[in-house]
């Protein structure tokens, strides 16, 4: 009968909703599991100093293995771990983490590569950020001048008291600040003019039209010419292919990062391919 179909289709819809709660919910629990078990993994990208092909930094970048092998990249379960809150104890692995390889690298190879360390902006306003960070800092014996956090456009423009404040400090422990995926978001002009950002990182989506798109070569041009004017670089992201490596080199872009300059890889191979040509500095 129709009441009998309308009870089925209630409890169907139900079951569903509670798997659907219990799958959401098992997601939180397994980033807890994996945080206390220590599951996560950094994987490093190289960016790379366009005129001379130099690796000049990495960019750390979370990765999730699981149990069949494979790695799930940070989209699948960052924004949960905002949801949840659980992203500001992840966070502050991975700048330890991050923090501790570099200084691994650093006594095998004497290098002096930057560090950049993406920061959500629920970590970013927690109220002792600050002090964390300064923490990890004296705890590993990082060098702060080597330190870059990156944080989206949208996430630094959010609360701009805050932002300015947070800028400021990071500045005078000799922290740099990257503005990520710049362009995506809309730029308050205002604000960034008040801000201490040391990079800009323009949004692969411009990079990918480069060079043939007029339009975008406008915009990349733009953000190029602001960021030098601010006392920034600007790192070019998502560079695939040689012509748009350089369509940015003509534009007097001084950084860049993306598959056609090295893949996010795991620190051995990192190591292997970035660091072991590297001579030992006195
Ligand atoms: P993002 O910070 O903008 O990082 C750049 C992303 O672009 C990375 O994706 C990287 O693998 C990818 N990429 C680099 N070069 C190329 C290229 O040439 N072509 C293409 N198609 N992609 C390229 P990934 O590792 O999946 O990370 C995605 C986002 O997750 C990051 O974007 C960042 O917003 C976030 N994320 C990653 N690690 C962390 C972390 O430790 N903490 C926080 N809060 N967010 C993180
Ligand atoms: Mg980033
Ligand atoms: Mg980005
Ligand atoms: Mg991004």
């Amino acid at each position: 009968t129709a009441k009998a179909a309308g009870k089925g289709e209630c409890r169907f819809y139900t079951q569903d909703m509670t798997r659907a709660a219990n799958e959401k919910l098992s997601l939180r629990q397994r980033l807890v599991q994996a945080l206390i078990q220590g599951e996560f993994r950094l994987h490093y990208q190289p960016q790379v100093e366009l005129a001379s092909g130099r690796v000049v930094g990495a960019e750390a970048l979370l990765r999730w293995p699981q149990a069949d092998g494979t790695l799930l990249p940070p989209d699948h379960f960052i924004p949960r771990a905002e949801e949840t809150g659980l992203i500001v104890p992840i966070g502050r692995w991975v700048l330890r983490e991050a923090c501790t390889q570099w200084m691994r690298w650093q006594a095998n190879h004497n290098v002096t590569l930057d560090l950049s360390v993406n920061v959500s902006v629920r970590q970013w306003e927690q109220p002792h950020f600050l002090d964390e960070v300064r923490e990890v800092l004296r705890e590993t014996g990082f060098p702060p001048e080597r330190l870059i956090l990156e944080i989206t456009e949208s996430a630094l423009l959010a609360d701009p008291e805050d932002a300015l404040a947070l800028t400021a400090q990071l500045s005078d422990l000799g922290v740099g600040v990257a503005l990520d995926d710049y362009g995506k978001g809309f730029s308050n002009l205002y604000q960034l003019q008040r801000l201490s950002v040391s990079h800009l990182k323009l949004d692969r989506a411009f990079i990918q039209s480069l060079p043939g798109d007029r339009r975008a070569r406008a915009i990349a041009q733009s953000a190029v010419t602001l960021a030098s004017g601010l006392d920034a670089l600007t790192i070019g992201e998502g560079i695939e292919v040689q012509e748009q490596l350089d369509a940015l080199l003509a534009m007097g872009c001084p950084l860049g990062q993306g598959f056609h300059l090295g893949r996010p890889v795991p620190p051995e191979e990192f190591q292997q391919r970035h660091l072991m040509g590297t001579r030992p500095t006195r």
